[in-house]
């Protein structure tokens, strides 16, 4: 269904244009930034090599260099039902696996915390890494713990995941807390002053609403689409993304075909018979191994749609979502977050190697290179650069 052409891939048969020289150019000379994948997962399976080329999943160090990627989050992540201490040793474990892939590889990775990191990581050749925790679950209710992570060097927290934490509410759950509890803004408060940036994606509505007034810094959705093109709860309404740029803050788009495509939801919903046979199929399968669930359920999405069962997704999605963010929010509060490894990537966009097409794309819609450079990585560059300043201001340091 998917190969590589002489030319550009190969989609449902049908061979795609190869980008443009120009594209290519301003591709590789700017620096890409992908604030949400979810790797991590694979980087537990002690087989998985990081430096080598994969037939299957979307990020490994060769895939990510054809893409040319500059800096990328990985996400630490466990299920919302995993709390307590359990979830505090998981997530550890998480981070020191991607601490030890800068280690393992000393001349690709370098790990990353500030914008500076990722400036300086680029000019001696490398590819910056850095760490998010994807749900305040794993923080065990103790603000201790959150900074015993950004010691070890994760960037973002992301309030929650599909389930509501202890002071959180997320999209997808039932609402228990009315958006934020107090403890929920000495969190924020918290991440503030440590200059970790906070992440509204999948929080609910009401909980983004209280973490952008509860914030001093700018915030942003690490990984979310436009609710109005694609109405998934956590995908992002226009007031909110309105809200968010006034602040200063970011939409980085999510790729995933579930959030971008209304038809493809709508397709799901009309037939829950699929989701119940992968889920059945992805157990008997893999189990409780995160990686290879995510890896398994793309695999049959993709054999859903090649029946002809789910419909195809393609990758200019992706653009209607960055343009339409575009315009409602201004070009300086946009950006990339795949979820590369963690969801369906539409056709075109299966992994790292085809993030180049990104900026054909925006070129054929007659963005300017400024603006594209923005997109791709510069606005994340300037926001990191003042969570930075709001940290040192709330610490009364200067440096
Ligand atoms: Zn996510």
């Amino acid at each position: 269904m998917y190969q590589a052409g002489p030319d550009g891939p190969i989609i449902m048969g049908k061979p795609q244009p190869a980008i443009s020289q120009t594209a290519h150019e301003l591709h590789f000379r700017s620096l890409v930034i992908d604030t949400h994948v979810d790797t991590t997962q694979r980087l537990l399976d002690d087989d998985f090599d990081l430096g080598a080329r994969h037939a299957d999943g979307s990020i490994d160090i060769p895939r990510m260099r054809e893409g040319g990627v500059g800096a990328i989050f990985l996400a630490i992540w466990i299920r919302g039902t995993v709390t307590g201490p359990e979830a505090v040793r998981r997530a550890l474990e998480q981070i020191g696996a991607v601490r030890r892939e800068a280690e393992l590889y000393p001349h690709e990775l370098t790990l990353a915390t500030t914008a500076d990191d990722i400036r300086r990581a680029r000019a001696a050749g490398r590819i910056a890494i850095l760490i998010g925790i994807e749900g305040g679950h794993m923080m065990n209710g103790d603000l201790e713990t959150l900074r015993e992570y950004a010691a070890l060097g994760a960037s973002y927290l992301t309030l929650t995941h599909t389930r509501n934490t202890d002071w959180a509410d997320a999209s997808t759950d039932r609402p228990l807390h009315g958006g934020l509890s107090e403890f929920g803004k000495q969190v924020i408060g918290e991440m503030n002053r440590l200059g970790m940036m906070v992440d509204v994606s999948h929080a609910s509505d009401k909980a983004f609403y209280d973490a952008l007034a509860a914030s001093h810094a700018p915030i942003f959705a690490s990984h979310s689409s436009c609710r109005v093109l694609c109405g998934a709860a956590r995908n992002m309404s226009d007031d909110m993304i309105q809200a968010l740029a006034a602040k200063d803050g970011l939409i980085q788009i999510n790729f995933h075909m579930g959030f971008v495509s209304q038809e493809f939801r709508d397709a799901e919903r009309a037939h829950p018979e699929i989701d119940r046979q992968i889920e059945e199929e992805i157990t008997r399968l893999c189990g409780e191994n995160a990686a290879c669930r995510l890896l398994e359920s793309d695999r049959i999405i993709r054999q859903f749609v090649g029946e002809g069962k789910l419909p195809v997704v393609g990758r200019e999605e992706i653009i209607r979502h960055i343009d339409h963010a575009v315009k409602i929010a201004g070009i300086d509060h946009v950006g990339i977050g795949s979820d590369f490894d963690g969801a369906e990537m539409p056709y075109g966009m299966e992994d790292a190697s085809r993030l180049p097409w990104i900026t054909h794309a925006l070129l054929e819609k007659r963005y300017s290179e400024d603006d594209i450079q923005k997109i791709l990585g510069g606005n994340m560059l300037r926001f990191m650069e003042s969570v930075a300043t709001a940290a040192r201001s709330m610490r009364g340091t200067t440096a």
